[in-house]
Parts: structure tokens; C-alpha cells; sequence
């Protein structure tokens, strides 16, 4: 067997298939294994999620149904017992999430490289795949860009195109096209958002967050998406888990659009939790209680301070006016851009500093219960080379270990 890329999926079907008694190859193009698995979630690897199958599939809006069997067949749970057997114990986070408690992504990653070395499992590092070698009986082998051959199945978990610096270049996307399978577009989710507004370009904004807000993606007054989470300025415009969690939709939106390129807006509540009322009437008693304040330092108690004469700008109000100035229709008029701060959307950022690839080996063409594929016999599919991606949380190093598994195990069916 051979298993092309030593991601958390490759190294989950290499794993799975030698422990099913297969010979075990697994070519991986950089010098080790498992780069973006190090790095993920800051390098503390948020490597799966504690939510049931039916939450997991939710939760990958990239053809999340496709992957009810993986899941199914290898789960949050499985994936937290998996690691707790070579030593790993993890904690759950908020949202479910989780994480190796103690030690980092790295540790995960040569946890998993040991074990494969006690399966036999032989890893060949430095050595890129450049083709498959196909016949009438279905895929026979792999070949490296050095020309070696090697027979076997063939397992594909090649990775996407983002971060390529771990390794990650769509090579596996030829591969698969040299099988027959067809190759979904790309676009970018879990991405930062790009906005043309002047006042984000302010140095002073850059590196502020705020904290629960929620923001709501629009074309044109209709509503494409939301989220809620935190939200981080930064020199180009806005990042952190709400924008990376409408991304998919601004870039899904922004690959499609045939309409002359029409930007999107981005509205920030600030205060998801209070209603217009609640926030004049805050201002109201903040006003009685300091009426010499100046608008600003009244906001100061509200939101960040470098946000303050934002929202005063936005709001069209006299910044020079002082509290007890500041009458119902101005408060009225804070309240509404504290409630609904729009930004002007003009594109994401490249897919090369996405979490994840949207887009990818077609999944019509892969059986979903065994990851093979539908057009040549003895080829599987495993992780992001697939056109699968799931929101941050996760969910996508559980689409690649479950499709790795999968893999693996169905690769050595009939095998032994
Ligand atoms: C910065 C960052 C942080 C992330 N954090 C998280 C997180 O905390 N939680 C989460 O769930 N997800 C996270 N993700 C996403 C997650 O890391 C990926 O979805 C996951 O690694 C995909 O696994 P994979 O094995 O399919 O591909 P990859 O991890 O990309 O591995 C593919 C491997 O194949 C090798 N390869 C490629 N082409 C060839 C070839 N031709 N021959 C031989 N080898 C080849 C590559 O070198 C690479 O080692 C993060 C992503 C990024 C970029």
C-alpha cells in the first residue's frame, strides 16, 4: 500500500491500514511529516471536536453530507482514544473543541510518527509523488519526481493549496485529474476579509479585537451569512473567528460573482446582548454620572477607546459636544452604528493563507463509504485534497484523520 502525503490524513490511513496487517509506504515530499498538523490551531493543534456525527456534518459546509460514513465510523471520541493509547490525554475547550492537554501539535504529530514507525509503517520523506501508475486492472503504484516506482493501492492525502509552505500544492489535484476525476474550483474559507474603508487603515486600530461581537455578511441589504465570535482588526481590514467564519460565504461569493464586482459589507454589533433601548439608556445614566464627559471618554466605558471616535464618525456626530449635550437623538444615533458599524468588503485574502481549501477532488467520483475511487479501482481519497471543508473548531483535522481511517481500513479490505 502506498499513501501519498504525511498529513494527519495520511498518517491516520497509514496507520489504519498496517494495523489491518498491511505493508505500509508513506511517501511524503517535505523533509518530515505532519508541518501544518504542528502548527494548527497556533501550535497548540486543535485536533478534533467532541460533537456526534450529525454536528460534524453541520458544521463542514464543503459537502459535509459526504462525510456522515467517516464520521460515523471513526468519531470525536475515537480520535481523542486514538491519541489517549500513544500517551496523549486531551481537554475539551469551548464549542467542543479539542486539544492535547499539556503538550503541543508538534508532540501529537511525533506521537503519531513513533507509532507508525512500531506498525513497520516505512516513511519516505524528501520523496514527492509526481504521477500514478495506472493500468486495465485499476491504479498499480505511485512514481516520484525522481522516478521511483512503487506498487500498491494508492491512498491520495496530498492536502489542499493553502499554507504551501507546509507542503501542500496541489500536486494530488493532477494526480486525481490523471485518474479522471474531476477538480472542483478553489476558493478560500476560514480567511481574513480585505475592506476598503479609510478609517480601518488608521495604525492605531491595528491589533484591536472585540470581543462576542456578531457580525452579518450582506449583498446589497440581503443577508449572505453571520456569525458571532471575536473579531481582530488589522492593517488591510478584519480577522479572527467571526470574519474567518463568514469567509467561506464572502469567498464562495466573490469566485462567483458576475455582477461587475460589487463589494460586500460587513455590519459589527457590538452588543449582540442589548437592544437599542439598553444601550441609549447606558449612555444615559454614564451621561448624568459625568455630564462634563466628553462624547469620547463617555464611549470610552463602552467600547475600546481607539473605537471611540470611530463610532462618533460614523455616527455623524459633533465629537466637540459634551455628555450632558448629548441629547436622545444623538444617543439614538451611537446606539444605531454600536449596533450596525458597517465595513466595505472588497475580496478575502489568498487561499494560500486560508485554514482550509473549499473546492477539490469531486466528491461524485469517491464511494463515501470507502474513499475509494468511483473510476479507478485500488485509488482512495483522504483529507483536504477532497473538495470537503468544514468550519474552524476542529473539524477540518477530523475530516482528515475520519477520511484517513477510512481509507486506510477499506484500502486493505480483502488485502491481507
Ligand atoms: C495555520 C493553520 C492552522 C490550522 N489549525 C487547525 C486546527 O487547529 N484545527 C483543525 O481542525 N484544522 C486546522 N487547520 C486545517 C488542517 O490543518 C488541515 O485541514 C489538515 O492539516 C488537512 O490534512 P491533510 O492531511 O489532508 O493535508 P495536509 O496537512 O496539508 O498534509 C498533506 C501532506 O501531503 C504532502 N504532499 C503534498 N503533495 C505531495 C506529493 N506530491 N508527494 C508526497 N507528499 C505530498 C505535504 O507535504 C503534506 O505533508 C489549520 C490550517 C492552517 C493552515
Amino acid at each position: 500500500m502506498v499513501v501519498v502525503g504525511g498529513g494527519p490524513a495520511g498518517m491516520m490511513a497509514a496507520s489504519a491500514a498496517a494495523k489491518a496487517g498491511g505493508r505500509v509506504l508513506l511517501l511524503e515530499k517535505k523533509a518530515v511529516p505532519g508541518r501544518k498538523m504542528a502548527i494548527a490551531g497556533g501550535g497548540r493543534c486543535n485536533f478534533t471536536n467532541v460533537a456526534g456525527p450529525e454536528i460534524m456534518v453541520e458544521n463542514v459546509p464543503g459537502n459535509g453530507k459526504f462525510l456522515y460514513s467517516a464520521f460515523r465510523c471513526f468519531t470525536g471520541e475515537d480520535c481523542r482514544g486514538f491519541f489517549k493509547a500513544l500517551g496523549i490525554n486531551s481537554r475539551v475547550e469551548d464549542e467542543g473543541k479539542v486539544f492535547p492537554a499539556g503538550v503541543a501539535g508538534e508532540d501529537l504529530v511525533a506521537a503519531l510518527v513513533d507509532y507508525l514507525h512500531v506498525l513497520g509503517v516505512e516513511i519516505k520523506c524528501s520523496s514527492e509523488v509526481a504521477g500514478l501508475l495506472l493500468g486495465g486492472a485499476g491504479c498499480l503504484g505511485a512514481v516520484t519526481s525522481g522516478g521511483e516506482k512503487y506498487y500498491g493501492r494508492v491512498i491520495v492525502a496530498t492536502g489542499g493549496l493553502s499554507y504551501p509552505g507546509t507542503g501542500s500544492t496541489g500536486m494530488g489535484y493532477r494526480l486525481a485529474e490523471s485518474a479522471g476525476h474531476k477538480i472542483n474550483g478553489f476558493f478560500p474559507s476560514g480567511v481574513a476579509l480585505v475592506c476598503a474603508d479609510e478609517w480601518i487603515k488608521n495604525k492605531q486600530l491595528q491589533g484591536m479585537a472585540l470581543e462576542g461581537v456578531k457580525v452579518e455578511l450582506l449583498h446589497e441589504g440581503r443577508r449572505l451569512d453571520n456569525a458571532k465570535g471575536d473579531l481582530l482588526f488589522t492593517h488591510f481590514g478584519v480577522s479572527g473567528p467571526a470574519a474567518l467564519r463568514v469567509s467561506r460565504t464572502a469567498a464562495a461569493w466573490f469566485s462567483q460573482r458576475k455582477d461587475g464586482g460589487r463589494n460586500l459589507t460587513l455590519v459589527i454589533d457590538l452588543f449582540p446582548g442589548m437592544d437599542r433601548e439598553e444601550i441609549t439608556g447606558a449612555m444615559e445614566s454614564a451621561a448624568r454620572q459625568a455630564a462634563q464627559k466628553t462624547l469620547r471618554n463617555l464611549l470610552r466605558g463602552m467600547v475600546p477607546d481607539r473605537l471611540a471616535p470611530v463610532i462618533i464618525n460614523a455616527a455623524g456626530v459633533n465629537d466637540g459636544i459634551r455628555a450632558a449635550q448629548a441629547g436622545k437623538a444623538v444617543r439614538r444615533k451611537l446606539a444605531d452604528t454600536m449596533k450596525g458599524l458597517a465595513l466595505t468588503v472588497t475580496a478575502t485574502r489568498p487561499i494560500r493563507e486560508a485554514v482550509v481549501t473549499a473546492g477539490g477532488v469531486d466528491v461524485k467520483g469517491v464511494n463515501p463509504a470507502t474513499m475509494e475511487s468511483k473510476i479507478v479501482q485500488g485509488l482512495f481519497f483522504a483529507g483536504e485534497v477532497l473538495d470537503v471543508d468544514g468550519y474552524t473548531g476542529g473539524f477540518n483535522m477530523h475530516i482528515a484523520f475520519s477520511t484517513g481511517h477510512l481509507a486506510g481500513i477499506s484500502a486493505m479490505r480483502g488485502r491481507k
